[in-house]
């Protein structure tokens, strides 16, 4: 991480678990109560923040936590919107070339929760169609307000994802999704692809390999999807992990870096020398990795053949105010393309004692 992160990073939060209420006490802190107010209430009647910044042409629109158990990008988010203060010249040009619409928690009963889904258990990204939560109302209607220019869509992903075959985990992905199931790429749609490979290329030289491009699969009550087929070019944003990382404190380094360099993108017109090609040739994303990967359970348990091989997924519980990584036996048990985060093999002491200091996974693969 760089010098100049570490002086603006916004250090009054950290970690996975990112409750709204602690959102907005910190956020009513740090910026005016006339930029940082409700623009509509969830439906257990929380408030759901807006802030605008910059007075710029150019408009941004960025929301975070629509699935309220992705808060990564909302700590980037709340980092970038620190940097935007910090009076460095690169700053104030983008405060002069841009205004900004961030939604940092759209879905705050799913942050307290730590779900997923809004209180109605209804996932709010397969809500645009039908504008059934009031979460989706409050979202639509900004954008009906604001009339951005450009949509980013700020996302978490699991820590399955590797980038294309490689046991490289997908520490960023992005989406220039699709707008009709024809997946055709009309201007707007190109521009988003273009951005993304301009990105890539940036972010090749502090997150090598690192980059993925996610599945383009077309779904109408995807919020992204809806924003592109409305003409406006939406880019989706996923952070993931990063080797040894489960807290996420690298991953939101790095989406903080992306949306500084994609921003710098539209403002210097650069990413126009880029192509769908271009775009295309970021690797997709896999879903080759679980947590832990272990060799050898024979020497647990005779319930195992000597080849077998057993992947162990963490599972995030949410446990007195913070977030427990629970082991549970993976599905993808016993194939063979499976890569582990940490790779255990029995018949090598020092990784029988890691696995001995673990009487829950032992129970498990027992
Ligand atoms: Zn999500």
């Amino acid at each position: 991480m760089d010098k100049e992160y570490e002086k603006i990073k916004f250090t009054q939060i950290s970690g996975r678990y990112l409750p709204s209420d602690k959102i907005a006490e910190l956020a009513s802190k740090n910026w005016p109560s006339d930029q940082w107010h409700p623009s509509g209430f969830s439906v257990l009647g929380k408030p759901v923040h807006r802030i605008r910044l910059g007075r710029g042409a150019k408009r941004i629109l960025m929301w975070s936590q629509m699935h309220g158990n992705e808060s990564t990008t909302t700590k980037g988010l709340l980092d970038f919107m620190a940097w935007l203060h910090s009076g460095t010249e690169i700053s104030e040009k983008f405060l002069n070339h841009f205004s900004f619409s961030f939604l940092p928690i759209l879905n705050p009963d799913g942050a307290d929760r730590y779900t997923r889904f809004n209180a109605n258990e209804m996932d709010l990204n397969r809500d645009a169609l039908n504008q059934s939560q009031p979460e989706s109302v409050v979202l639509r209607k900004e954008y009906e307000d604001f009339q951005p220019d450009f949509c980013f869509n700020l996302h978490d992903q699991r820590t399955i994802y590797n980038v294309g075959n490689s046991r490289i985990p997908a520490t960023l992905s992005f989406l220039a999704p699709a707008m009709d199931a024809g997946r055709s790429v009309p201007a707007n749609r190109l521009t988003a692809m273009q951005l993304i490979a301009y990105m890539n290329e940036r972010l090749l030289t502090i997150l090598p390999g690192g980059v993925g491009r996610y599945d383009d699969t077309f779904n109408p009550n995807c919020v992204g999807d809806h924003f592109q087929s409305l003409g406006t070019p939406t880019l989706l944003f996923e952070a993931g992990h990063y080797p040894g990382d489960y807290e996420r404190e690298s991953s939101r380094y790095y989406f903080f870096k992306s949306l500084i360099y994609v921003l710098e993108g539209i403002m210097t017109g650069e990413y126009a020398s880029f192509s769908q090609e271009d775009y295309l040739g970021i690797p997709e994303n896999a879903k080759q990795f679980v947590d832990i990967l272990i060799r050898r359970p024979d020497l647990i348990s005779n319930n195992h053949p000597r080849d077998a091989i057993i992947g162990i997924c963490f599972k995030e519980v949410l446990a007195d105010g913070e977030i427990q990584f629970v082991p549970e036996l993976s599905e993808k048990e016993g194939k063979e393309e499976v890569y582990g985060h940490q790779e255990w093999d029995l018949s090598q002491p020092e990784q029988m004692a890691l696995l001995k200091k673990r009487p829950g996974i032992i129970k498990l693969i027992s």
